[in-house]
């Protein structure tokens, strides 16, 4: 398979096995760095994947108080996901050893539906100063979701929480507890 950067042509490479050494070096520096840019104004962070940020973003804010969401990178290649998610926790882990709440050094969400995101959830630090971007506020889960965006180095979509935390923790459970 040849690198999906099209104007590319070299071989597509593991560990991505999508992109050739060259992109994906450029796409993992970049990922990783802009991880590194939100970990540090972060009091507590936590790298994952989903199909559906809106749905995780509350998720997150009721189980973890994490009120910021960051989608970093789409992608419908598991080799893709798998290692980009695994270098950003990797990034996580040496940099923000206190504050990252990963627990496993591993890719090992499920994957469902065919698009999946690579994000970054957060909570701001008391004195960290506000991140300059356009936030996308999030208050419940009845509007349209974010659309994929894929592509090399697409741009990062801010989410914010806007509701109640326990309005989160009430709409989460009604909706997507599991029984037993
Ligand atoms: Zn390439």
């Amino acid at each position: 398979m040849s690198c999906w950067v099209q104007t590319c042509g070299r071989a597509s490479s593991p560990p991505s096995q999508v992109y050739c050494d060259v992109h994906w070096k450029h796409l993992d520096t970049h990922l990783g760095e802009l991880t590194a840019w939100i970990g540090r104004g972060a009091a507590s962070l936590y790298v994952g994947r989903t199909n559906y940020p809106e749905r995780r973003l509350l998720t997150h804010f009721a189980d973890k108080d994490h009120d910021r969401f960051a989608i970093l990178h789409w992608t419908a290649h598991r080799y893709e996901i798998e290692a980009i998610e695994k270098s950003l926790i990797e990034v996580v882990k040496t940099k923000f050893s206190k504050k990252g709440k990963n627990k496993s050094s591993d890719s090992e969400g499920k994957r469902s539906g065919p698009w999946n995101a690579v994000y970054v959830s957060w909570r701001e630090m008391a004195k960290s100063p506000p991140i300059p971007t356009l936030w996308r506020e999030v208050r419940n889960l009845d509007e349209p979701p974010v659309c994929p965006t894929p592509g090399f180095l697409a741009l990062p979509v801010f989410l914010r929480a806007a509701c109640e935390r326990g309005d989160a923790k009430r709409l989460i459970n009604e909706r997507y507890a599991q029984p037993g």
